[in-house]
């Protein structure tokens, strides 16, 4: 007897369905062919990176979607699949991406955990998703009845470590979530996970990817890398989430420029050089986070790069940080309130804040 099995992947059965019949932007570097003679994409013949005082090759042509060598840098680097990895403009793009590829506007929602970072809610918002904003327990871990409280979002999205409390949820916790939601995706933003103690095994969830369809994690080489100039994050999950948002994503979403510097951020050396920053960079946040208890802030474990602190006094911390020209982060969440977040600098920078500090 033969009996007929409809594959339907939970990607396939989250996507917005318009999505299921579309065919991805067919551009001339897609379609591709082969030659000597390249006049198939309105591209110049000329490379004018010389005139911007660059010289960068091939930058007159269209790059690659996924350009190979930042995908194969970046899964080396994570040891997640290249099929599994996603480049793009930030994690930013990826957030983005995701609730464009699984939410429909005006009637999907999506689930965060505040106080958290904001750009979960914001890009809801703009296509116009709703946003079911949760919040997190008194010491910053995911809320006990979670499962009542996410209700019908579709996506559910976990900072981890969290923006800006700093505060950490452990793997196994993360993984119960995951479990319990087979049906929604669970997107942990690892956005800080390279300033974690032990990164790779303790906190991060990408290695869970293999085992669980609903697991999205996101990446960003802005933060621990140092680019956030270059804007180049990625977004990793099963090949058919990756799929399904290849199916919305821009059509050369890494700029040529982008995805060279970027790839030589992820080799070997490059690797280390960030590894050593990130160490420099949490000694000096050591200093600061003692020299602001000192002072008599409140400060949370700092698990990123960065310090949230709570003082009874912080229009006066405000006045002291702008009068000697320092900008930090203040925030309008009442749960944050009298709270200012210090992002981990240089020596030379954090000795100026503790002699700041000192002199409150
Ligand atoms: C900074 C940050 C991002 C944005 O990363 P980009 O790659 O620069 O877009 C995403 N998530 C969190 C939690 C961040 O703090």
């Amino acid at each position: 007897m033969m009996t007929q099995t409809f594959v339907n992947t939970l990607a396939q059965r989250l996507a917005r369905p318009e999505l299921l019949d579309l065919k991805p932007y067919q551009s001339a570097r897609r379609i591709g062919g082969q030659g000597d003679i390249w006049i198939n994409a309105n591209e110049s013949p000329y490379n004018n990176a010389q005139l911007a005082g660059v010289s960068i090759e091939g930058v007159n042509r269209y790059p690659e979607c996924q350009p190979p060598a930042l995908i194969d840098a970046y899964a080396q680097y994570s040891q997640v699949s290249k099929d599994c990895i996603i480049a793009g403009r930030g994690a930013d793009e990826a957030i983005e991406l995701l609730i464009r590829t699984f939410c429909i506007p005006g009637n999907d929602s999506i689930a965060c955990f505040g106080p958290t970072y904001g750009m979960y809610a914001i890009s809801a918002q703009t296509f116009n998703v709703g946003v079911n904003a949760l919040r997190l327990t008194e010491d910053y871990q995911l809320p006990a009845d979670i499962s009542s409280q996410v209700g019908s979002s579709k996506i559910l999205f976990i900072c981890n470590p969290n923006n800006p409390t700093g505060t950490v949820i452990e793997k196994n916790t993360l993984e119960q979530v995951i479990q319990q939601f087979p049906n929604k995706l669970v997107v942990v933003d690892e956005a800080y996970i390279e300033f974690c103690s032990s990164f790779q095994s303790t906190y991060s969830v990408a290695d869970l990817i293999d085992k669980y369809e609903n697991l999205v994690v996101l990446r960003t080489l802005s933060k621990a890398f140092g680019l956030a100039g270059a804007r180049c994050g990625f977004l990793m999950a099963n090949p058919d989430i990756c799929e399904m948002v290849m199916r919305v994503i821009a059509p050369y979403p890494v700029p040529l420029p982008v995805s060279e510097i970027a790839t030589n951020a992820l080799s070997p050396s490059g690797i280390k050089t960030m590894q050593s920053q990130v160490m420099s960079l949490k000694q000096n946040g050591v200093r600061l986070s003692e020299a602001l208890v000192s002072y008599g802030a409140h400060v949370l474990a700092a698990n990123g790069n960065f310090v949230l602190a709570q003082f009874v006094d912080v229009e006066q911390v405000q006045q002291a940080l702008a009068k000697h020209g320092v900008v930090a982060r203040a925030y309008n969440d009442p749960r944050l309130a009298n709270c200012i977040r210090f992002s981990f600098t240089n020596t030379q920078e954090t000795d100026y804040l503790i002699r700041l500090l000192d002199s409150i």
